[in-house]
């Protein structure tokens, strides 16, 4: 095996992996290349805070530069737009080709609209720091046109789906909303916040009793919960359900369901129809040697053979594993199976309240479960070295 690293995307999985790879491996044995789109990490686990002015954009983003100073890892800024397995070349947006020996796909997943008419194209998404920044703007647009325009439609919130991320954001948006129709004057009882959702209840994953709680919490602030409903249809401003009723919002946020990143479908890596791509038991592509394919863009089986689902601790655990394997790509040695330890999830519903499991077993609600969640962050930011990274 050759020396050259090439790591794609700097997320969750990919900066781990960067880090950690250059942990066991010097830099006269491989060089590691991080490609990504932006010169930041962003910290997408707390996007819904900042969607809503509840945390700034800058928290949230995490130079690269700093936290891989004096790390031999050389920063790639550049948009990837194809990859050839074949030739072992990626090609990046501004025309440049970089050739690699090994390669580490964490390009993230994308969303997934289920072909759903009109809503790509009309409804606001949640999956970077730049679309939390323009529907925090439009937010805040809404409740500065309201005194003008009197449309009731611009205080009309529909958040389209209630897995983790979706309630995260409408937990956010009921704590956010109050304040943003005092600041601009607005009877609050004017504000409608609808939560739409085609399986028959929210939070999937998470036990009854916790989910009875999520609810109920919420719904004392105001949330509407639509659920078995699919959308079926998005206009501009008109959201169609199947039951026939349409909701006028000025603001609908579609947060129902994600895919792996489609450059992973086109490179011919084998995925399933979520574009996931199939790895073996060392996260390897089973169509490509030599191919590491991480995070959001792969599919781990559970031990029911479900799908795991995608989350930042699944992504990094990924990013720490591959680092092993390629060192042992380099240096030689028997590679261990790649074994998930998902220690609990923990969904917010606001600033102050949370549910959630840590371990397998202990339940935890309320501010206790969302100060569990602060640590977790704070464990995550130390790990890769950010706790005054973006300060
Ligand atoms: C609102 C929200 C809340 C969430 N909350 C939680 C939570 O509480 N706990 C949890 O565990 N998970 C949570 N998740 C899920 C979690 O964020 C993802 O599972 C995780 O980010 C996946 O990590 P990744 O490294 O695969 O991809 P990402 O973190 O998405 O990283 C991908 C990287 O690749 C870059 N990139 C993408 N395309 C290109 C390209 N073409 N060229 C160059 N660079 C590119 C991106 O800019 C990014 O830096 C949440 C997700 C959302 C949206």
């Amino acid at each position: 095996m050759g020396n050259r690293i090439v790591i794609l995307g700097a997320g969750y999985a990919g900066l781990v992996c960067a880090l950690q790879t250059r942990k066991y491996l010097t830099a006269s044995e491989a060089s590691i290349t991080l490609v990504n789109k932006h010169n930041y990490h962003q910290l997408i686990t707390l996007l819904h805070e900042t969607a809503v002015g509840a945390r700034s954009d800058r928290s949230l983003r995490i130079p690269l530069d700093k936290v891989l100073a004096d790390k031999d890892v050389q920063i790639q800024k550049g948009t990837v737009v194809k990859i050839d397995p074949s030739a072992k070349q990626v090609a990046l947006e501004d025309g440049q080709t970089i050739s690699y020996d090994l390669l580490v796909v964490a390009l993230g997943s994308e969303t997934e609209y289920f072909g759903i008419p009109g809503l790509k194209e009309h409804a606001y998404t949640l999956k970077s720091l730049n679309q939390a920044r323009l529907l925090r703007a439009h937010v805040e647009s809404c409740f500065a046109r309201y005194p003008l325009e009197r449309r009731r439609e611009l205080l009309r919130f529909v958040v389209g789906g209630a897995g983790f991320s979706g309630i995260e954001l409408v937990g956010e948006f009921a704590d956010a909303l109050p304040r943003l129709a005092s600041e601009a004057g607005v009877p609050l009882e004017y504000v409608e916040l609808y939560n739409v959702e085609a399986a028959p209840g929210i939070l999937p994953g998470f036990d009854a009793d916790l989910v009875k709680t999520a609810e109920e919490s919420l719904k004392a602030r105001g949330v509407r919960f639509l659920t078995g409903v699919p959308i079926t249809q998005v206009e501009p401003g008109i959201v169609h359900l199947k039951t026939g009723d349409t909701i006028e919002a000025e603001t609908i946020v579609w947060t129902g369901g994600v895919r792996g990143n489609q450059i992973v479908v086109d490179a011919g890596f084998e995925t399933d129809a979520r574009g996931r791509a199939k790895v073996n038991a060392y996260l390897e592509s089973v169509n490509y040697e030599g191919v590491y394919i991480l995070g959001d863009c792969a599919l781990i089986l559970n031990e029911q053979g479900r799908p795991y689902p995608p989350t930042a601790q699944l992504a990094w655990q990924m990013g720490a594993a591959c680092a092993k394997y390629l060192y042992h790509d380099v240096r030689g040695g028997v590679k261990e199976e790649f074994r998930p330890n998902i220690a609990g999830a923990i969904a917010s519903l606001g600033r102050k309240d949370a549910i959630g499991k840590i371990g397998r077993s202990f339940k935890a609600t309320g501010k206790m479960a969302y100060l569990f969640k602060d640590a977790s962050q704070y464990r995550y930011l130390s790990k890769i070295g950010a706790v005054f990274a973006n300060r």
